[in-house]
């Protein structure tokens, strides 16, 4: 006999841990519905194109993509931006604007797997479609902020402008342009300085350095508007202004660039202080442009996706279960004890009764396994004048109550 494991990459989740990631969850899509953002739901494969067109390699290289029995080229989605996109223009392009979009949805992707990576994994992002302004910016970073906040999380918050980089590399053709960022959001400077030198870009080395070593507050625009003097500040000035207003804690930081080569303006990442080791980016977003290239109008939008899988692992949040009952019963009285139960069902708590056609003793002994609050034993003489035993498996206490009264002790 073989035994079947799982695909490498992949989980299986418990009750428990099912249970404290649907607390997080709701946590997400409260607080994201208290700004507005509606769930829309994509399918979990696209065309291969979809993700081809504006992704970058990075994720090229990483996409589970397949051949459907017609030939066609199709991918499990890695992401979830280009096809929520990809829905606004097949099916909400005229609707008033903006729209404010979130979604939960597994993702997939070819990568080495390891704590904190994985091959399928969880997204929750939000899109909010149709503004340019600082002010869009604004509350997708402050969105993300207090999702994290209300997770009880401890994380650092860092924003870019990859319109600097664009900028200080505007004779830098597309291809070398990405090649630079990318090496850039790896943090991999010796390389870049040697592609720098290799290509005979040795005049930015400087320059690059300089920029992507600025952080801090507000001052750093100072401080870049000195290396890059012909770039306009005034959206990241007014974007500064206005989480400073809300007391959102940040830091800026030229080295954000992000993976995916969508992006256009603000981008942002925020990293858990503790608990994840390498893989500590719990949050990646920003402003980008991508409905031109899906068919669309050029249509400015800003979103942001969470690690859900990483922000599970290192969130202390408890879920809490409902007390449970178990309804034991006598031999012969198992259909009485099923009707009782669905009688107590609906009154917030957890209703078992046994389905192995066990004795009484072993029915009680299982309460306790299962750590059940209550007992109701339905017994056939108690049955016979409308009563049965409620007993509290806790106190060890137990009553004779009438069967008519029994949805009152609950
Ligand atoms: P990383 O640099 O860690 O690979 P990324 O830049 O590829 O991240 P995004 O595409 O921005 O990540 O995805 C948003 C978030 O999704 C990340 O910040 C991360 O928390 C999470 N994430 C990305 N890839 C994985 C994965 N393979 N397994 C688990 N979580 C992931
Ligand atoms: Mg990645």
């Amino acid at each position: 006999m073989i035994q079947i494991e799982r695909p490498r990459g992949t989980r299986d989740f418990l009750p428990d841990e099912m249970e404290k990631r649907r607390a997080i969850e709701r946590i997400m899509r409260r607080t994201a519905e208290s700004y507005g953002y509606r769930e829309v739901t994509t399918p979990t494969f696209e065309h291969l194109n979809l993700f081809t067109i504006k992704s970058g390699e990075n994720i090229v290289q990483e996409i589970y993509a397949f051949k459907d029995k017609s030939g066609r080229d199709l991918a499990l989605r890695p992401e979830l931006t280009a096809p929520v996109m990809r829905l606004f223009v097949n099916e909400c392009a005229v609707m008033p604007r903006p729209l404010r979009f979130y979604y939960f949805a597994n993702c997939f992707r070819y990568e080495n797997p390891q704590k904190g990576r994985y091959r399928e994994f969880w997204q929750f992002g939000v899109e909010l479609i149709g503004s340019d302004s600082y002010l869009a910016d604004l509350e997708v970073i402050v969105l993300a902020y207090n999702i994290m906040k209300n997770l009880n999380l401890d994380f650092t918050l860092n924003i870019g402008h990859v319109g600097l980089l664009r900028k200080l590399l505007e004779d830098v053709d597309e291809a070398r342009y990405r090649k630079i960022t990318r090496m850039i959001d790896k943090n991999d400077i010796e390389g870049l300085e040697e592609y720098l030198s290799s290509e005979g870009f040795e005049g930015y080395i400087d320059r690059i350095k300089d920029l992507i070593g600025l952080k801090g507050g507000m001052e750093v625009i100072e401080h870049s508007r000195e290396i890059i003097p012909e770039f306009d500040f005034s959206h990241l000035r007014n974007l500064c202004e206005g989480l400073e207003k809300l007391e959102i804690e940040y830091n800026l930081d030229f080295s954000i660039v992000r993976g995916l080569d969508y992006y256009t303006g603000v981008v942002f990442e925020a990293f858990a202080k503790r608990g994840l080791g390498a893989q500590n980016q719990i949050c990646g977003g920003g402003s980008y442009r991508l409905t031109h290239l899906f068919g669309g109008a050029d249509v400015p939008s800003t979103g942001f996706a969470l690690g859900f899988d990483r922000i599970a692992e290192i969130c202390e949040m408890k879920a809490d279960s409902a007390e449970s009952i178990l309804v034991a019963y006598t031999p012969g009285m198992e259909l009485e004890a099923l009707k009782i139960s669905e009688r107590l069902r609906g009154s917030g708590k957890i209703v078992l009764s046994d389905v192995m056609e066990r004795n009484l003793k072993k029915q009680l002994s299982f309460a306790n396994t299962i750590g059940a609050k209550y007992a109701v034993i339905v017994a056939e003489n108690e049955f016979k004048e409308g009563k049965v035993i409620l007993r509290d498996l806790e106190k060890g206490e137990q009553v004779l109550v009438d069967i008519s009264e029994i949805r009152k002790y609950f």
